[in-house]
């Protein structure tokens, strides 16, 4: 059993840093997650969950929940943009779930959000808690927040996403490149398409220079959800920001001549967001002593394998497991053991992910969707 003195500070309650407070609550350490934002907004996303990332929601136990309310998708499939030839189909139903122990989710990013949030008490989070400074000392580390208030943890974990306050803390600036890409997104009632028909499985419309996903967000099949990703001339002035609105005109115009199923979901969408993307190097290290990155703070990467909340649930499970039974001596081992068990794996995701070839043509997924991180072995 792990003293009952060893305090961890989570600092953020996006997906990452949910599940590794529920997780590490379980072990008996004493948890507080501290969160910039006041309160958690319904931002109008998709997001998929493939059978490695239900392995950890299993974990947290609440499959059977989301079993109810998620999308599944008997199908993803890829079609040429014009002609809607189809390139690859890959079974998700029951076949992903029989050859992979888990199956396949669609659902609203918020949804999953709040589902997570379910399993993780109240009173651990600490909303409105922006981190801004951090100090380590021989025994522990001392934050402190914009409001002026500090602590002191044991240990920290920074899951403070893609712009980490943490990382540039600890290991300094970092050199983010912009794509040249930009993805507009958007969710709404799947009634506002009036007649047009939709297939209804998780597709990928692949052009010359751009694609766009779509799926069903609900088990209901009322909610729906696309996701862009195109050419933007000049470097975007509001990158990654999951608030900033698109121009529906531009949008539906740089579509022009994509199939008709394409053309009927912008028709019928009422507004989008737009998100820049961008890439980073492979960082030197995840973390220094007690402190340590979890989720995209230390592996962002481009959206197109559908992989950065999964890894980040995976960190999750597996920095868990390296910290299991460990007092305030051991933080630092166990932290170097999480990074050495998780850096080829994540590294391995975001270079394919970068590439956007993901199941375009008749792909084998299992060294994606077949990782256990729940039993994986662990780094020595
Ligand atoms: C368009 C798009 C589509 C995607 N689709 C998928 C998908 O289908 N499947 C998938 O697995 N992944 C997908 N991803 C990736 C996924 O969204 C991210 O990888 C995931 O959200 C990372 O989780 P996280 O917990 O590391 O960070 P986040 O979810 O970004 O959470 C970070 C949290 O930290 C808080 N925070 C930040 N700074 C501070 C501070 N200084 N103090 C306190 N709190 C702070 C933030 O407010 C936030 O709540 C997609 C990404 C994009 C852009």
């Amino acid at each position: 059993m792990p003293q009952k003195s060893l305090s961890i500070a989570v600092i953020g309650a996006g997906i990452g840093g949910l599940a590794t407070a529920a997780l590490l609550l379980r072990q008996g350490f004493a948890v507080t997650v501290y969160e910039q934002a006041p309160a958690f907004a319904r931002v109008g996303s998709g997001i998929q969950m493939a059978p490695n990332a239900v392995k950890v929601l299993r974990a947290l136990g609440v499959e059977a929940q989301l079993r109810e309310t998620a999308f599944r998708s008997p199908l993803a499939v890829s079609r040429v943009w014009d002609t809607g030839a189809v390139t690859s189909e890959l079974k998700l139903g029951d076949e992903v779930e029989a050859r992979f122990g888990a199956p396949y989710f669609f659902l609203h990013r918020a949804d999953l959000h709040a589902t997570i949030a379910s399993v993780v008490p109240r009173d651990v989070l600490r909303l409105g808690c922006r981190l801004t400074e951090l100090e380590q000392e021989a025994k522990g580390v001392t934050l402190a927040f914009a409001d002026g208030s500090r602590v002191h943890a044991d240990a920290v974990i920074a899951a403070d996403g893609v712009h980490s306050t943490v990382r540039e803390i600890v290991l300094g600036p970092e050199r983010a490149h912009f794509t040249g890409k930009v993805a507009y997104r958007a969710t709404f009632p799947a009634a506002l398409l009036g007649g047009a028909k939709i297939t209804p499985v998780r597709t990928k419309w692949w052009g010359p220079d751009r694609h766009m996903v779509v799926y069903y967000v609900t088990a209901a099949r009322d909610e729906i959800y696309f996701v862009t990703s195109q050419p933007e001339q000049a470097e975007w002035m509001t990158p990654e920001s999951w608030s900033a609105k698109g121009d529906l005109a531009e949008l539906r115009a740089s579509f022009t001549g994509f199939h008709p199923e394409v053309q009927s979901l912008l028709q019928a969408c009422p507004e989008v967001h737009k998100w820049a993307l961008f890439e980073r190097d492979p960082l030197p290290n995840w973390g220094e002593g007690r402190v340590v990155l979890l989720g995209d703070a230390c592996h962002p990467m481009t959206p197109y394998m559908a992989q950065g909340a999964a890894s980040a649930l995976e960190d999750a499970m597996v920095l868990s497991r390296c910290m299991q039974g460990i007092d305030t001596g051991g933080v630092a081992a166990a932290f170097k053991r999480y990074e050495a068990t998780r850096k080829p794996r994540t590294s391995r995701i975001q270079l394919q992910s970068s590439a956007n070839t993901w199941l375009r043509g008749e792909t084998d997924p299992a060294w994606v969707y077949g990782y256990d991180a729940c039993i994986a072995s662990l780094a020595d």
